[in-house]
């Protein structure tokens, strides 16, 4: 009959496919991790809110607060959410709301990065008070530049941090008042979008009928001033993923120690002088007890003309060589006003300008240009602060190109230093592979450690086969 001729079907592939954790929110994507311009958390759940479609309200009442260890919402009420919008601040803080709010958002977005939309990763060095604002602050500038080149409008973290008072790109005084409706605006309400007032719903941008004489005009050294602290603040924000160790409050007193020995020599009383600071105040820093404020240590890197990062992670002996007083005492700033040479504004800023058009490689610092033309930097920040903060900028910008590819570099070492112990039947501990790499302190970089963690994991995996 028709038994002979046997059909053979393929076999069925019955082992279960690899499926991907779901989300249980859409996995938007933060902006700007690892550059000071990061987005903020109060940014994110306000931009989170609206890509669902629902306003923040929803999603906190609703969505979020069921993942919460801690209860912040009581009820969802209105009024039960003005208490937290009220403390809105502290999602983008150091605290345990920040912490709380950025597990129950890394669950439902199965994302592992929003820690660095918050000061979560300075929490141990960093004090809450005076350190984040309260009302909304931004730049009309940037808002309007992003609108008109079709990139997403959001809120940058540095704008929540109240030493931070200039926008880093275009160096204008942040703006605090909708221009519409006049109002300071909450960091998160009910309706929040990133760009438009939370009140009248107005844009928040420059717009053509934009009223420019309106606002305080700095004077060019205040405008130094403070583009320099937003621009060391923003370094301290974008080096957060790239920091393998957490800070400790004993290595900020240890760098204050030898701040007031290397200005002061020690002197305690004229340290806190320079600060305007009382005397007592210091002392406890000094001793300990407490630790600075966030524009305390601000300043103490500038007088040690350190930038903020530097000052909280490198070791004490290289503070300790830094011998820069950026900072004129009262006596200092009388030497620089009665400076003997002419000053030819014309002359320099082309000067400046030229040397910024030029594509020498490295680009130089600012300190060599100041070198170069034979005057104070201070002095060229104070006439021309675009130029110099744009040459400044350009040099950080290069080395900052070199320090990624040296970092892959290392990475590159560490592998095969591991590989060549692990062929010599040594272990590869980082103390042993430390020995031969060009550079053993780059293991303070969390790239260089992953990439000795993975050069094991592949020597594992090849053991392993090996005994299949
Ligand atoms: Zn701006
Ligand atoms: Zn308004």
């Amino acid at each position: 009959m028709g038994f002979d001729v046997l059909t053979s079907y393929d076999t069925w592939d019955l082992t279960q496919p690899i499926l991907l954790p779901r989300s249980h929110l859409y996995q938007l994507e933060p902006i700007g991790i690892g550059t000071p311009l990061v987005e903020s958390l109060t940014s994110f759940i306000a931009r989170l809110a609206e890509v669902h479609c629902v306003p923040p309200r929803i999603l906190i009442s609703k969505i979020i607060t069921p993942f919460l260890e801690q209860i912040f919402v009581k009820r969802c009420t209105n009024r039960g959410l003005r208490s937290l919008f009220d403390r809105a601040r502290a999602l983008n803080g150091t605290g345990r709301m920040a912490r709380d709010f950025v597990e129950a958002l890394e669950k439902l977005t199965v994302r592992d990065d929003l820690r660095f939309l918050t000061l979560l990763n300075w929490s141990d060095i960093l004090v809450p008070r005076g350190l984040l604002r309260e009302r909304k602050a931004w730049c009309p500038a940037c808002y309007k530049q992003w609108r008109t080149s079709g990139r997403v409008v959001y809120e940058p973290l540095l704008w929540s941090i109240d030493a931070v008072t200039v926008c880093l790109s275009h160096h204008q005084p942040l703006c605090n008042h909708c221009p519409h409706c006049q109002q300071q605006l909450p960091l998160l309400t009910w309706r929040t979008r990133p760009g438009y007032c939370s009140i009248c719903g107005e844009w928040l941008g420059i717009t053509s009928n934009w009223d420019f004489s309106k606002g305080k005009i700095p004077s060019a050294d205040e405008s130094g001033w403070h583009s320099w602290v937003a621009n060391t603040i923003g370094e301290l924000i974008a080096v957060a993923p790239y920091l393998s160790l957490p800070l400790t409050q004993i290595k900020v007193t240890k760098a204050l120690c030898a701040a007031i020995e290397i200005v002061t020599q020690g002197n305690i009383a004229a340290f806190a002088a320079l600060l305007k600071m009382p005397k007592n105040t210091v002392w406890g820093w000094q001793a300990g007890k407490v630790l600075p404020p966030l524009d305390a240590l601000v300043k103490i890197s500038h007088c040690l003309g350190i930038s903020l990062v530097d000052f909280l992670t490198q070791e004490v002996d290289i503070i300790k060589t830094s011998k820069k007083l950026l900072l004129p005492s009262p006596g200092q700033q009388k030497k620089i006003r009665a400076s003997p040479r002419s000053f030819d504004s014309t002359q320099v800023q082309q000067a400046l300008s030229s040397i910024l058009a030029e594509s020498q490689q490295p680009p130089p610092t600012l300190k060599e240009v100041a070198e170069s033309l034979g005057y104070n930097r201070r002095l060229l920040y104070r006439h021309f602060p675009d130029l110099c903060y744009a040459i400044a900028a350009k040099s950080r910008q290069y080395l900052h190109t070199r320090r990624l590819e040296a970092v892959a570099h290392c990475c590159e070492e560490v592998r095969q230093a591991t590989l060549k112990l692990h062929s010599q039947g040594e272990y590869p501990t980082e103390a042993r592979v430390s020995l031969l790499i060009s550079k053993p302190g780059y293991f303070r970089y969390k790239q260089v450690r992953s990439a000795l963690l993975e050069a094991r994991r592949e020597l594992g995996e090849r053991q392993s086969k090996m005994l299949e």
